[in-house]
């Protein structure tokens, strides 16, 4: 039946410049912004990257900070507003995934600094105003205007270093974002056709980096999919499956992108009976069964397929269902506790999703 439906899109406001070689231009950036020295902020991991970036950058850089760490504890970003303040930065430069990011975006929530990103992993946490810290073991996430980056330089060539295994989960997460995208209660006709290309492309990209990690078009194609697949994150709610990776992310320290790789098949299973028209064109790009097909597509790229194999104990999967059927998300199937008890078990045991 022909006619739009009723819609509010509130766009968030960013620039993005996406070119192989366009960190060479960080400098550029930085003036363009109004900024005139940035802190380079890194995890221990890509300190070196960092270093040479912050090289390049010459009197421009502030410094290094490459304490980053998962969850963005409080205690390190205390640590790096007072390496801002001591520096004399009037910016940042987030070099790194969602940890490193996340650490950016905390600075900026405390004193509204501009934040520059470079990043280097499929999260996508780069294009939205969502912050997640934690203190006391307790993680909170908030949203604010001064929490979104201003620039976003996408480099395919910094992708080229992520370890392929890396690269899958992450790209699995990237199009996490994007199904429950598909069915948000807050969707728009955009967000639709961001959520739709970025699975494509991600599809279409993660098998090619699978067979060769070094294929400049698929690193390129996958980091198109993520920018796609994380501007949906960025613009619309989440449901069931952002709220299980949460929970046991939160309550059993699951690493985060392969959390969201082992459920995804799981929980669009779940949902696919009570969104079918909204999944319909991501599951015709699966091969007709959105849960089913995800979960070959997975296998196929030798993802970790079983929540057993990251540590999770089946004695934790009745506290897991418990918590996460508290407070839950909206989610277009109702979210109960013994439906999501079982797909806790698939997912557990890692079989296929009926
Ligand atoms: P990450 O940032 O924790 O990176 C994992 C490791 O890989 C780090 O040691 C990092 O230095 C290294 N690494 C990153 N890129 C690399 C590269 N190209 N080559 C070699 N090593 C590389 O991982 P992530 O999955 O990107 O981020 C996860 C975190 O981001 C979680 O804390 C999650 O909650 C958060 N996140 C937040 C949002 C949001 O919108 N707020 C969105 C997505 C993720």
């Amino acid at each position: 039946m022909m006619g739009q439906k009723a819609f509010t899109y509130t766009v968030n406001p960013a620039r993005i410049v996406f070119a192989s070689g366009a960190s060479l231009r960080l400098a550029e950036e930085l003036d363009r912004a109004g900024c005139s020295r940035a802190l380079v902020l890194a995890t221990p991991f890509q300190k070196t990257d960092a270093e040479a970036l912050a090289a390049r950058l010459g009197d421009k850089a502030a410094g290094v900070f490459a304490e980053a760490a998962m969850h963005t504890p409080v205690a390190v970003t205390e640590r790096a507003m007072a390496a801002f303040e001591a520096s004399g930065a009037d910016c940042t430069v987030a070099l790194g995934g969602g940890s490193t990011i996340g650490l950016g975006k905390a600075i900026a929530y405390r004193n509204d600094c501009t934040q520059i990103v470079v990043p280097t992993t499929y999260a996508g946490s780069e294009v939205t105003p969502i912050l997640g810290q934690t203190e006391n073991g307790l993680k909170t996430t908030v949203r604010s205007a001064s929490i979104l980056p201003e620039v976003v330089i996408y480099d395919p060539d910094l992708t080229l270093s992520l370890p392929v295994g890396m690269s899958v989960t992450s790209g699995l997460n990237a199009m996490a974002h994007a199904v429950e995208g598909l069915y948000a209660q807050d969707r728009n006709p955009v967000t639709g056709l961001m959520a739709l290309e970025g699975l494509r492309a991600l599809r279409d990209a993660l098998p090619v980096i699978v067979a060769n990690p070094a294929d400049a078009g698929a690193r390129a194609e996958a980091l198109y999919g993520s920018w796609l697949c994380g501007t949906v994150l960025g613009t619309v709610g989440m449901a069931l499956h952002h709220k299980l990776c949460h929970t046991l992310g939160g309550a059993f320290d699951t690493p985060h992108a392969e959390t969201h790789a082992i459920l995804l098949p799981h929980t669009a299973a779940y949902n696919e009976p009570a969104a079918r028209d909204e999944l319909a064109p991501a599951a015709a790009l699966m091969g007709g069964s959105l849960g089913g097909g995800l979960w070959d597509f997975a296998r196929s790229l030798k993802a970790p397929m079983s929540l057993k194999d990251l540590g999770l104990s089946e004695a934790d999967l009745d506290r897991a269902a418990d918590i996460a059927v508290k407070n839950p998300y909206w989610n277009p199937r109702p979210v109960e506790r013994g439906a999501i008890r079982a797909l806790l078990q698939d997912a557990w045991s890692g079989v296929r999703p009926n």
